[in-house]
């Protein structure tokens, strides 16, 4: 391992640390994932960072005091947290909903005050983790996940590991172009992403623009007005039969299934695992994707890749923290399959 900090291989438990915008999250975990303690409160993110790693630390050590686990019992500390960041280092770089955090040499902090090994991912990468070794990715080597939510976020696990790309960046499916010029501006400034299309608010903005054209419909009646049109809204009305939502559903269908069909494509993966909005709206949203992908790519490929709801949910944060170090404890075990 890269640190000096002690990182303790055998030790019977691990601590993982959810840094997010409105809340941060610690747990203490069995090596095989239990989850035995969690604290959680909110960041307070105006009071600046010094303010909310103080409170990490002191919530670490109440997982540790309130289970009697000490410092030599755990393997190591996994942080989760939105990019930017330098993972290397273990640095955060002020991701868009904690901006004030940067930057923050969280690793650094936690390996001088519990003198324990502790490892920065993103969070994306970490919910791959948490997929592949708890959720619909168990027993797995190829696994592609995806958020669909504010953002899509992604990652990968390609052949029994983490996949990070030359400089981290590996993974970010959210922002593959799915028409060929011009579509709507994405939030990373590009235009035509497939975030641009199928995020939470991209659907929105869809819905509200389709509504601009042909306002008799069921969608309208349940937000209200126009301005309050949420995903939901849609789902909810297509679900009525509504002849405009479903249209609508069927073409953020459309735009998610291309984007799977290409990655695919390119990694054969055995399974697309699709957490948020996928969840939520399950099989009557997953139907109409899994359908797009098996047309858009080769038989042989879209033959065995399932695609499925995140089974772990809003948990994903919490089993997504304790994976960046169980990771490697999965990796040594696995280190004699043959290649
Ligand atoms: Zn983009």
């Amino acid at each position: 391992m890269k640190s000096t900090s002690s990182y303790h291989p055998q030790a019977p438990y691990v601590l993982g640390v959810d840094v997010g915008g409105t809340k941060l999250a610690t747990v203490l975990a069995t090596r095989t994932g239990q989850i035995l303690h969690k604290v959680r409160l909110p960041t307070e993110a105006d009071k600046g960072p010094q303010f909310g790693v103080a409170r990490l630390i002191s919530m670490l050590n109440r997982n540790m005091a309130e289970t009697g686990v000490t410092p030599d019992e755990v393997i190591g500390i996994g942080v989760a947290c939105g990019s930017p960041m330098d993972t290397a280092r273990g640095i955060i770089l002020g991701p868009p909903n904690l901006q004030s955090w940067n930057p923050v040499p969280i690793v650094a902090r936690l390996e001088a005050e519990f003198g324990l090994y502790a490892q920065l991912e993103n969070d994306a990468n970490a919910g791959a983790l948490a997929e592949w070794l708890f959720g619909a990715g168990k027993g797995m080597h190829n696994v592609v996940y995806m958020t669909m939510g504010t953002g899509i976020g992604g990652g990968l696990i390609l052949d029994g590991r983490l996949y990070r790309g030359a400089n981290g960046n590996a993974g970010e499916v959210g922002h593959m172009r799915v028409v060929l010029q011009g579509g709507p501006l994405c939030g990373c400034g590009k235009r035509g992403c497939l975030e641009a299309f199928c995020s939470g608010p991209s659907i929105a903005r869809r819905t509200r623009k389709a509504l601009r054209q042909s306002p008799n419909s069921a969608i309208l009646e349940r937000a209200g007005h126009v301005d309050q049109v949420t995903a939901e809204h849609l789902f909810a009305a297509a679900r009525q039969g509504d002849a405009l939502a479903l249209h609508l559903v069927d073409e953020t269908a459309r735009y998610m299934g291309v984007g799977l069909a290409n990655i695919i494509q390119v990694l054969n993966p055995e399974v697309i695992v699709l957490g948020t909005i996928a969840t939520e709206q399950g099989g009557f949203f997953l139907d109409r994707v899994r359908r797009v992908v098996r047309a858009e790519s080769w038989p042989q490929i879209s033959e065995v890749v399932q695609i499925l709801p995140s089974p772990l949910g809003e948990q994903v944060g919490d089993y997504g923290a304790i994976s960046v170090i169980l990771q490697n404890v999965a990796r040594e075990a696995d280190s004699d399959r043959p290649l």
